[in-house]
C-alpha cells in the first residue's frame, strides 16, 4: 500500500465513523471532509494519528480539533458555494480548508503569526486557492472585508463579541462556542432581513479559549 492510499483509507474509515455517530449529514460536507486530506495538517510525528478521534497539539499550545468537532462546526454553518466566509481561529488550516471546499471565498484570521505562516503554506501546497488567512487578533473580526455570510469562531469566547454581529450580511449566520475559559456552549446566531439576531443553543463543546480584545485576556 502506498503511502497516499493508506491516509486514503484512513481518511474514509474516518468519515464512515462520522457518519454513523450522525456527527454528519450534509452531503457536501461529507465530501469534504473525504477529499481535504488532514493528515498534511499535522507534524510529521502525528500523521498516523491524524484520522484518529482526537485534538492534536499543533504548536503555540493550541490544537486541531477533532473530526467530530470540525464535522459538527461545518454542518451547523450551513455553507453555500456563493458565501462569503469569516473563520476566526485558522490554526492548523484544516477546518479552512474544509470551508474553502464548501464556500465561494474565505477570509481566517490566526492570532499567532507562526500558526498563520504555517496554515498558508499548507494551502498553496495544497492549491487552496480561494482562502486568505492573516495574523491578528480577530475577535473583533475583519471589518475591511465585511459583511459575511457566514462567521465561524474555532476558538471559546465569553459572549459574542460585539462587532462580529455587525459584520454579518442580513440572512447571516455564525457559529460560536460560548463560555467559561473551559467549557462553552455552541451557539447558532442567524441575522434575519429584518436586522434581528435569533440565538439557538447547539450543545456543549470545550474549545481553546479566543485571546483578545472581544475575548479573554492572555494566560
Ligand atoms: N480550526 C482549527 C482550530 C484551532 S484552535 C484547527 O482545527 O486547526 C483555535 C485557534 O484560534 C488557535 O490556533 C488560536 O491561536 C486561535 N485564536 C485564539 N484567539 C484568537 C483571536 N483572537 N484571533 C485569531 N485567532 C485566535
Amino acid at each position: 500500500m502506498t503511502d497516499d492510499s493508506r491516509q486514503r483509507d484512513r481518511r474514509e474509515r474516518m468519515v464512515a465513523s462520522l457518519l454513523r455517530n450522525g456527527a454528519v449529514r450534509d452531503p457536501r460536507v461529507v465530501a469534504a471532509l473525504g477529499k481535504v486530506p488532514r493528515h498534511r495538517f499535522v507534524a510529521p510525528n502525528l500523521i498516523r494519528d491524524a484520522y484518529g478521534r482526537h485534538a492534536l497539539p499543533i504548536g503555540e499550545g493550541q490544537t486541531i480539533s477533532q473530526p467530530s468537532v470540525v464535522a459538527r462546526m461545518t454542518e451547523l454553518l450551513e455553507v453555500r458555494d456563493t458565501d462569503v466566509v469569516l473563520e476566526i481561529g485558522t490554526g492548523s488550516g484544516y477546518q479552512t480548508a474544509i470551508l474553502a471546499e464548501l464556500a465561494r471565498r474565505v477570509y481566517s484570521l490566526e492570532r499567532f503569526p507562526s500558526l498563520a505562516r504555517r496554515a498558508i503554506a499548507r494551502m498553496r501546497e495544497l492549491n487552496v486557492l480561494n482562502v486568505k488567512i492573516q495574523d491578528f487578533d480577530g475577535s473583533g473580526g475583519w471589518p475591511e472585508m465585511a459583511p459575511f455570510d457566514r462567521v465561524l469562531v474555532t476558538a471559546g469566547a465569553p459572549a459574542l463579541p460585539a462587532p462580529l454581529a455587525t459584520q454579518l450580511a442580513p440572512g447571516g449566520r455564525m457559529v460560536i462556542p460560548e463560555g467559561s475559559r473551559e467549557e462553552q456552549s455552541l451557539a447558532v446566531y442567524e441575522l434575519d432581513a429584518g436586522g434581528n439576531l435569533r440565538r439557538t443553543d447547539a450543545g456543549p463543546a470545550a474549545f481553546v479559549p479566543l485571546v483578545g480584545d472581544y475575548g479573554w485576556e492572555s494566560g
